[in-house]
């Protein structure tokens, strides 16, 4: 690692160092390493994408979740298949992330024998990105949504107290001759880590983030997040954040983010709940041309990019291919506050 010429308070890292990093702070909370590698790779997938907010600044948020009273540090998955197109993955609460890992295989096969199959995961403490999730899963050829519950921040649509989650919905298509299409959004109309970055940076928020602690609408983020945010989209925003609580909650007999929030009990650890993730199967599903099938798709997107719109996941992409060639620089405040993380 080095300080940079240009700035002598930013440090760059290669991506080997951030993985390095994150596994050493990882490992030195007491996490196993079996559950810290996947939890690593995230971490440093999120920073190669340039995707901060999940990246290395999460590792005092997981050093204090790994030390809080029901997280399981040396959690080992419980993989079942309770039905052809079924897997559940009981994390045992550890992170999702090592259930998800262990899960994926299965989840394939399943798909490609069913054309469609179910990956359930319980009893997680989530804190992660979901397009690593649905990218891996379009790399198997496979067409997938991803969707998790959080904690009740966020007021329905009409009301001003918080029930829903921020939870997040992430989509993936695989492309025959490019990057996978993939989305991942909060539902909220703002991410709260956006929210609390903006009160850190003193900025003002966008009309219709959120309503403050008497139900009014408020510009200020602090207000906002001691009040309630609010869901993207008005009443469609809310209707698809509910869908989330109720298909990655209460379907898979898991928690909502009101009853994991419950669970935590002020503690302020990552939230633990279940994830859904649904795996379809092109070439199952799609008939006898599944060329005419991808073409379909290919003119779709093109009729995006043709007129200069970006597709979803672009950005990501092109980061990538920059970070891979030359690392990533963060500020040495951030590095200070995770290195301040090891003996
Ligand atoms: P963003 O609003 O940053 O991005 C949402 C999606 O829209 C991305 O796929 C992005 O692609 C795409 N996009 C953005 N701008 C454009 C554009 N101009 N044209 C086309 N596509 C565009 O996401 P959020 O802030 O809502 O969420 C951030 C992350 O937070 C997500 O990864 C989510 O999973 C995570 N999260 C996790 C939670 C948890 O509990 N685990 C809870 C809530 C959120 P691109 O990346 O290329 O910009």
């Amino acid at each position: 690692m080095d300080k940079t010429a240009h700035d002598p308070a930013a440090i760059k890292l290669t991506l080997d160092e951030v993985k390095s990093l994150a596994l050493s702070i990882l490992r030195q909370a007491g996490l196993s390493d079996a559950q810290a590698g996947p939890v690593a790779q995230t971490i440093t997938d999120c920073e190669a994408d340039g995707r901060a907010s999940h990246g290395l600044q999460r590792l005092p948020g997981c050093v204090m979740t790994i030390k809080s009273p029901h997280f399981v540090a040396s959690a080992e998955p419980q993989i079942t298949s309770p039905a052809p197109a079924v897997v559940r993955a009981d994390a045992g609460f550890g992170y999702s992330l090592l259930a998800f890992e262990r899960a994926l295989p299965i989840l394939e096969q399943k798909a490609k024998s069913c054309g469609v199959a179910v990956l359930a995961i319980n009893n997680c403490f989530h804190f992660s990105a979901l397009w690593p999730e649905v990218e891996r899963l379009s790399k198997r050829g496979l067409v997938s949504l991803a969707m998790t519950p959080s904690h009740a921040w966020v007021a329905p649509f009409g009301g001003t107290t918080p029930v829903l989650g921020t939870n997040p919905l992430a989509f993936g298509w695989p492309r025959v001759k490019a990057d996978p299409f993939v989305f991942d959004f909060a539902t909220s109309a703002m991410a709260r880590s956006d929210i609390a970055m903006a009160k850190l940076a003193g900025k003002t928020l966008p009309d219709g983030c959120g309503v403050d602690a008497a139900g009014q609408p408020s510009n200020d983020p602090a207000a906002v997040l001691a009040g309630a945010m609010s869901t993207f989209g008005g009443h469609k925003g809310t209707a698809l954040s509910t869908m989330i609580e109720l298909l990655a909650g209460p379907l898979i007999g898991d928690m909502t983010s009101r009853a994991s929030m419950d669970f935590d009990g002020g503690v302020q650890a990552a939230p633990c709940h279940g994830e859904l993730i649904i795996a379809l199967d092109p070439a199952l599903l799609g008939g006898q041309d599944l060329d005419a099938n991808s073409r379909r798709a290919e003119q779709l997107f093109a009729g995006f990019t043709d007129q200069g719109a970006r597709l979803p996941s672009q950005q990501r992409y092109a980061r990538r291919a920059q970070t891979r060639k030359d690392g990533i620089t963060i500020s040495a405040a951030l590095h200070d506050r995770i290195t301040a993380l090891l003996p």
